[in-house]
């Protein structure tokens, strides 16, 4: 068959194929994936209701628990970034009209007003200056004020460095009958986080930083109380895409299909989780810890100072503060490109004044602070 009409090749590039800049990824995300978890995402895409990719995705549900330490039974992966996961936890439980209230101490906290906003949420919020945390007075006075049907609060606020403590929030939101919704983005495989222990109901995390993988499929539990709350909507959740009772019929028991999950991803998250489980979690906590603590101490011998309080420092994102005359985003770009290493700069706030250094999953190791420091030393002078 002949066509009148020809084929504009305008927008039709002659490109070699693809190179990509070896590049040390020490800001605040992505990391560099394991190797281990490029090679499982190097198989070859299978069905996504094939058996073998069924008991994948059993197989990821039930490493996910271990991670966050919850028996909650709807633990899946959300095929998108974490923005996907934590739009799931509000899409899914927040009705027109119910109080949210927000810790807002970063630039996560504003991302989820804005977003309970648009599902109809009546906000309220809490805030902290950039880089502290909330104490459990202030937290316990504002649910006492405002009595919320979903307290929000980022365990690891990735544009301060500030590690928000939890312990103890969970009990405080029973007495309220408060669902309890945590980001833990920053902190997931790097921080340690005991979901059940802390009432925590709702959480999400991504794929991309203490995990070791590639962006794209980010952790997400509810509890059963949380369940409870979806089960009961008067209004159906207002996004096809993250409803979980939709969701939870492709990931449950059913296994109904729902989307085309991004299966080559899964490989990797499935990877990525093995080998959390193969170091062990304690252990992995305490990588965590140990090389961040070399970090700063490295740091401070080339006479830097970090930006938040010691005591609730993240082990996986460090604030460091510009100091006084010196271009931090001239330093930033020399690092990636005489370096290859990439710092992020600051957000909001804190834009101009510090650089966000992660030292997550695979990139958690004292080679990943050795050549920064050096790095630094040579732009710095
Ligand atoms: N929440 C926090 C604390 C984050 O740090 C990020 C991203 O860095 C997100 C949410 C959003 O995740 P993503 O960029 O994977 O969509």
């Amino acid at each position: 068959m002949t066509s009148t009409i020809s084929v504009n090749d305008n927008h039709s590039l002659k490109l070699s194929p693809l190179e990509v800049p070896h590049r040390l990824l020490l800001g605040p995300g992505p990391s560099n994936a394991h190797p281990a978890v490029l090679q499982a995402m190097n198989n070859t895409p299978i069905g996504h209701l094939d058996p073998a990719f069924l008991a994948l995705m059993d197989e990821i549900q039930s490493l996910l628990r271990y991670v966050w330490q919850t028996e909650n039974p709807h633990t899946i992966a959300v095929s998108g970034t974490g923005t996907a996961a934590m739009e799931a936890t509000l899409a899914n439980t927040v009705e027109p009209g119910d109080v949210v209230l927000i810790g807002v101490a970063g630039y996560f906290g504003n991302r989820l007003v804005d977003m309970a906003g648009r599902y109809g949420a009546d906000v309220r919020i809490i805030t902290k200056p950039w880089g502290q945390v909330f104490n459990l007075d202030e937290i316990s006075t504002a649910v006492e004020t405002h009595k919320p049907a979903i307290l929000a609060l980022v365990h690891a606020e990735t544009s301060t460095g500030a590690r928000q403590p939890l312990e103890e929030v969970g009990e405080l939101c029973r007495k309220y009958g408060t669902l309890l919704l945590v980001d833990t983005v920053t902190s997931l495989g790097g921080v340690p986080i005991f979901l059940d222990e802390w009432g925590v109901d709702l959480a999400y995390s991504c794929s991309q930083k203490g995990l070791g993988c590639s962006p794209g499929a980010s952790p997400f539990t509810m509890s059963p109380h949380a369940m409870e709350k979806l089960q009961k909507r008067e209004t159906k959740v207002a996004n096809w895409y993250l409803d979980m009772l939709l969701l939870g019929k492709y990931w449950g028991s059913d296994r109904i299909y729902h989307h085309t999950a991004p299966v080559n991803l899964y490989y990797g998250l499935r990877e990525a989780l093995r080998l959390v489980a193969e170091e062990g979690l304690a252990n992995c906590w305490q990588r965590h810890q140990k090389n961040v603590e070399y970090l700063w101490e490295s740091l401070e011998e080339i006479g830097l100072k970090m930006h938040v309080a010691k005591e609730f420092r993240l082990p996986t994102l460090t604030t460091v503060c510009i100091p006084e005359g010196v271009d931090g985003k001239a330093v930033a770009r020399q690092l990636l490109l005489e370096h290859n290493i990439e710092v992020g700069g600051g957000l909001g706030e804190l834009a101009g004044k510090v650089w966000r250094v992660g030292l997550m999953g695979f990139n958690s190791r004292p080679e990943s602070v050795d050549k920064l420091v050096e790095a630094l030393k040579e732009v710095l002078g």
